[in-house]
């Protein structure tokens, strides 16, 4: 009860912070979904992590790709998640190091090739 409580005051004041104090006396307010759909209500899905194997450039790419269920959200007016696309935050190296793309060091790679998969591409990098 006590983290429902903390979470409905957190979606309270993102009202506020989305157009002014909690609107009992705006009563257009009280009919804009706009208004009342905040991301402390429910955030927009984030994208998951994907990796790639690139045969041009011999890595394997960690991107961020929006999860499957987004092709088929049911709130496209009110949810961007739809229209998030693919965006590369780094890469593998077949010796396994990690390099991330520039301005995306931050974020931490969560898939990871395994070692049988590296050890498969640079067999494959040694035999041409
Ligand atoms: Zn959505």
């Amino acid at each position: 009860m006590e983290s429902r409580w903390t979470q409905t005051r957190e979606y309270l004041s993102s009202l506020t912070d989305s157009g002014g104090p909690w609107p009992r006396s705006n009563v257009e307010k009280l009919t804009d979904p706009n208004y009342f759909v905040t991301n402390a209500l429910a955030a927009v899905q984030e994208r998951i992590q994907k990796l790639i194997w690139s045969k041009p450039q011999n890595v394997f790419n960690v991107t961020l790709a929006p999860h499957w269920s987004a092709a088929y959200c049911e709130w496209p007016d009110y949810c961007d998640c739809g229209t998030q696309g693919t965006t590369k935050i780094g890469h593998y190296q077949v010796d396994g190091e990690f390099v991330p793309r520039k301005g995306y060091e931050d974020v931490i790679p969560l898939v990871r090739p395994t070692l049988a998969q590296l050890a498969s591409k640079r067999r494959e990098g040694e035999s041409q």
